[in-house]
């Protein structure tokens, strides 16, 4: 081709970054070892695996392949370094990370070869998006290290983390681990993809040159079968925090239940794009561009399913054809191409068979004239169209450059469609309406919501996921509290919770014969859809007082029961869309209503208790407060608005999760009820409550309030009964979306096991007790951050 040539055609030619550094990097190196306590160890196993270059399919090194022994070591190197790095003064480890975030700077070049020799993503991705993010992720936690003294009080770091990360973004889904476990003081043990190790064990010379002490970032390589599963059964690991699909997300959420790690999943996707009539279409063939052939669709939350508005569709795939037929696919390292190989050739086996399925389905596949490279793993963009809701390209995450396109009519449809999946992630609003956009975004049920733009990420705005997506956030404050606990709940001496059964003398003090009703006039039914129910069973069970003697009945609620009321929940969920003056007006209201019976409810309290009348009184009291609490919080919890390095806006939204089954704690009848509802209720969801077993009638003695405070029916459903029983129901249950649980140890596993069905939230008790009474243990943000989920909604601006 000669100069003549190129300049009638405008043909790029290749334009390919250099990677002799790299080159020789790996070649000095053959095989890397493990990095543990800043060391680099031979696996206990003697065995090495290989790593390739999906571009080529040729190896590139080879890489240690540790077995459980080697989690051992990494383990207790990371415990021994967690005495003193979790002493380590705030400004000493903003130190440390701000260090980290200028040598990643320092290697930048030299990463982003290294990240596209290894996974097979375009160079432009690496150097402008994967490694400026990484180092953004490092910057922006060394402010949190240096002020979380202060922002932070009274929270404290977990211990050893174990952290579990795909291939896809390998070293910015290490950033996005290790940046917020060390800032917030805990110490790491990261277990690298099995085809993407090596930025991993390039950062781990970082942080030799970064010089963090030794132990802090333990850098583990092998298989899932080994390091995985020997991390997630690790007993002496405090939290996994894991990113990948969504089925091995719920076998770690099985296999961690009851073990009291904390959990953090970010799974897979579905997400929708979205895009209305008005919408720009030239920005948004190229947002399509964004979506899906970014990282050849290998993205969790890229937009894989396009929804287009009925009237413009044609024009629109028209325009993507032509674009598509543009794209340049090829060798990773090439400075002009648009898509690179596909991670594995496992990986594109499996793209090609579900494209496959789709073309058997029926589904109209489209790709573009030109051939991908016959070396090395590659697939070319496609788009289908004339895709049925329910197919499996519609449904199943391809994690490849397939776009599956599907037209709706109206708004309502679009918001049908889009939440017409099990996954959660992320979605994209294409309007040139404002107002229209802002409507859907909190209809749409998804932790990220791009506005006109799409697949944007910055440290400060929180990412993950609602339903099966998982749960948890990374970046943002958000994030940190995944690494961090109530100070107050690690110490030995949990509380001074009121324990079930009180001393004898108190109980004297009491005056139980006269507060025992000679006969037992009334058995409470359920509480659903605001009416009492007869419980299905027809049963009712007894209720012994403090004294032994009978002092109740209350209804014997089955898996019917709780059925009804989960229904009965969601019919109520306009709660949410509700203005939050008006809820706060209603938990003042059923305030003001038990006040006046403040009394009687004290004697309940006595009575099911044996606790004397001054402390009955007392629960009443710190109820009352309690509600006061909420009210005032619930238009005040709010949210943030970030301010990322775009021209725009990031509305960190705090929405509620929808359905709650809760089951109360047997210690303080009335107050552990009432601290459970009020702040789930202040956050917009509706409940479903198990009140205690032991001590149910505070609770049923709710019912009138409850109807006479203008609180929607469906809004607080009671259901009384067994706990374990019930919660079991509620924590398999599809519609509930989660389950809190104060009961015992062998019950809170059960809750945390029911719940990976559709990958719930929980939050359970191990059977470990608080002191309710305290503001600290009882009520606050634990609580209300437990009621929401926060959705981030980009807003970009500017003509
Ligand atoms: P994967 O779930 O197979 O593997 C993820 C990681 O977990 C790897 O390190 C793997 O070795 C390890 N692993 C696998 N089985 C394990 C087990 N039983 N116990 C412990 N560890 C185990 O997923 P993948 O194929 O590597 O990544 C693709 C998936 O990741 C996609 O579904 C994608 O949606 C998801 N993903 C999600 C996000 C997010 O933020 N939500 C980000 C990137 C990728
Ligand atoms: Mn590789």
């Amino acid at each position: 081709m000669n100069v003549m040539d190129i300049f009638e055609t405008m043909e790029y030619g290749p334009a390919p970054e250099a990677a002799s550094t790299v080159q020789s990097w790996l070649q000095e190196h053959q095989q890397f070892r493990l990095f543990i306590g800043n060391r680099w160890v031979e696996p206990a196993s003697g065995k090495y695996m290989e790593s390739t270059n999906p571009a080529t399919n040729k190896a590139l090194v080879q890489v240690a392949s540790a077995n459980s022994d080697d989690v051992d070591a990494a383990v207790s190197a990371a415990r021994k370094a967690f005495k003193t790095w979790s002493k380590t003064p705030d400004h000493v480890r903003a130190r440390y990370l701000y260090a980290l975030a200028r040598t990643i700077q320092k290697h930048a070049r030299f990463l982003s070869v290294l990240e596209s020799l290894d996974n097979g993503k375009s160079i432009r991705e690496t150097r402008d998006i994967d490694i400026p993010l990484v180092a953004r992720h490092f910057y922006y936690h060394a402010g949190w290290a240096q002020l979380m003294g202060r922002e932070l009080s009274g929270y404290e770091p977990l211990g050893v983390v174990g952290q579990i990360i795909p291939w896809n973004f390998p070293l910015l889904m290490l950033a996005w681990k290790i940046a917020p476990a060390i800032a917030m003081g805990n110490t790491v043990v990261l277990k690298p993809a099995r085809y993407t190790p090596l930025t991993a064990l390039k950062f781990a010379e970082i942080i030799q040159e970064a010089g963090l002490p030794a132990g802090v970032i333990n850098i583990v390589t092998g298989e899932a079968s080994q390091v995985g599963d020997a991390l997630v059964k690790h007993p002496d690991v405090n939290k996994i925090a894991f990113t990948g699909s969504t089925d091995v997300g719920r076998s770690i959420r099985r296999a961690t239940a009851g073990s009291g790690k904390k959990l953090s999943l970010e799974l897979g996707g579905k997400s929708p794009f979205i895009v209305f009539d008005d919408a720009d279409l030239d920005s948004v063939v190229e947002g399509v561009v964004d979506a899906i052939w970014f990282n050849q669709g290998q993205v969790c939350c890229a937009g894989s399913r396009l929804l287009v508005q009925e009237n413009i569709a044609e024009r629109l795939f028209s325009k993507l054809r032509a674009r598509m037929e543009k794209l340049r696919l090829g060798d990773p390292l090439d400075k002009a191409i648009d898509i690179g190989a596909i991670v594995s050739p496992a990986q594109l086996q499996e793209i090609t068979r579900l494209v496959a399925q789709g073309e058997a389905e029926g589904a109209e596949k489209w790709q573009p004239s030109w051939a991908c490279p016959t070396e090395g793993s590659f697939f070319p963009p496609t788009l289908f169209t004339n895709v049925t809701p329910a197919s499996t390209i519609a449904q199943i995450e391809i994690f490849g450059p397939v776009l599956v396109a599907m037209t709706f009519r109206t708004p309502a449809e679009a918001v049908e469609l889009a939440n017409n999946t099990r996954y959660g992630l992320a979605a994209s609003i294409w309007s040139e309406n404002i107002n229209l956009a802002l409507d859907i975004a909190p209809k749409v049920k998804a932790g990220s919501v791009w506005i006109n733009c799409t697949n944007v990420f910055d440290a400060s705005s929180g990412f993950g996921g609602y339903r099966e997506s998982g749960f948890g956030r990374e970046g943002g404050k958000e994030g940190l509290y995944e690494y961090i606990r109530p100070a107050w709940s690690g110490s030995k001496s949990v509380s001074k919770a009121r324990q079930p059964q009180v001393a004898s003398e108190e109980r004297e003090e009491s005056t139980l014969s006269e507060v025992n009703p000679p006969a037992i006039d009334r058995t409470p039914k359920l509480f659903i859809g605001g009416k009492q129910a007869r419980p299905d069973s027809g049963y009712s069970l007894r209720v012994i007082g403090a004294n032994g003697s009978l002092i109740g009945e209350v209804g014997e609620g089955n898996r019917k029961d709780i059925r009804n009321a989960v229904e009965a929940a969601h019919a109520a969920s306009k709660w949410a869309s509700g203005t939050t003056h008006n809820r706060a007006q209603i938990l003042y209201y059923i305030a003001e209503n038990m006040a006046a019976r403040e009394d009687e409810f004290a004697r309940r309290i006595a009575q099911q208790t044996g606790c004397g009348h001054v402390e009955a009184v007392k629960e009443v009291q710190a109820s009352l407060s309690r509600l006061f609490s909420y009210a005032a919080w619930a238009d005040k919890f709010e949210g943030t608005i970030h301010r990322p390095p775009m021209r725009g806006v990031v509305l960190a939204m705090h929405e509620q999760i929808g359905v709650i089954g809760m089951a109360c704690p047997d210690e303080y009848p009335l107050l552990g009820f009432v601290s459970l509802v009020a702040p789930a209720i202040a956050m917009g969801n509706t409940v479903v409550v198990i009140p205690s077993p032991k001590a149910p009638l505070s609770a049923t003695d709710c019912y009138q309030i409850f109807e006479t405070s203008d609180v929607p029916a469906g809004v607080i459903n009671i259901v009384t009964g067994e706990r374990d029983a019930l919660s079991k129901v509620l924590a398999e249950h599809d519609d509930v979306e989660a389950c809190w649980y104060f009961g015992s140890e062998e019950g809170s596993r059960m809750v945390e096991h029911a719940s990976a069905g559709n990958m719930k939230r929980t939050w359970v008790n191990y059977g470990a007790q608080r002191d309710w009474l305290s503001p600290l243990q009882g009520e606050g943000e634990e609580f209300l951050r437990a009621s929401i989920q926060v959705k981030n909604i980009w807003v970009p601006y500017g003509e």
